[in-house]
């Protein structure tokens, strides 16, 4: 079955649109969509021991400790078979990467595809915060996160921890940047042309 295996991992800034590109892809190629910001925001609003351990850390924008993401992934691929996998917001250290690589290599399913959506930095907090206002007028709750000083840190954060994986995967092999800027079918046929 190993031939089925499908690995994906988004790499962008927070707003790029990792989440939203990530669901169609996983929904028209069956995939398991991973996204961490989700399985984290999940343990919150269940207030779950994990949730509430690491809801001060979203609401300031930093990082989650590298254990609990690593432990967390290791659990969800535990005995996938095949492995259809896309990784939105994972790995997002240079830790979390390797330590993927190994999990993946136990499994036998190596990375196959890691688009990176480049977006300006402006265009980004302008999302964020528009994604912000439009959930609170549509009474939805907004994320603790999506305003515009903690979104620039978490831009921060990922210039400084982050953005080295670029050259990790392009180290690697299998990395393509896509224009993350135009309608949401632009940057989605953009993503599949340059999968392989
Ligand atoms: P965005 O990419 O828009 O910032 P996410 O939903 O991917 O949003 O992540 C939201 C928050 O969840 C992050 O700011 C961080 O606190 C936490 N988080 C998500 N994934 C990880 C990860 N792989 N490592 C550490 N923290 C993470």
């Amino acid at each position: 079955m190993t031939q089925n295996n499908k690995v994906v991992i988004f790499l962008g800034p927070p707003g790029a649109g990792k989440g939203t590109q990530a669901a169609r892809l996983a929904a028209e190629q069956n995939l398991v969509q991973l996204s961490t910001g989700d399985i984290l925001r999940d343990h919150v609003a269940r207030d779950t021991e994990l949730g509430r351990q690491v809801k001060p850390i979203l609401d300031a924008g930093h990082l989650v400790p590298d254990d609990i993401l690593i432990a967390l992934i290791r659990d969800r691929l535990a005995g996938m078979e095949p492995v259809r996998v896309i990784f939105d917001g994972f790995p997002r250290t240079t830790a979390q990467a390797e330590a993927l690589d190994v999990l993946l290599e136990e499994l036998g399913a190596p990375a196959s595809a890691v688009p990176l959506l480049e977006v300006p930095d402006q265009v980004l907090i302008d999302r964020i915060v528009d994604r912000g206002r439009q959930a609170a007028e549509r009474g939805e709750k907004v994320r603790s996160d999506d305003n515009e000083e903690t979104a620039r840190r978490r831009q921060q954060v990922y210039r400084e921890q982050t953005q080295p994986l670029i050259d990790y995967y392009a180290a690697r092999g299998h990395l393509y940047t896509v224009n993350g800027v135009g309608s949401m079918d632009e940057v989605y046929s953009r993503i599949t042309q340059g999968m392989k």
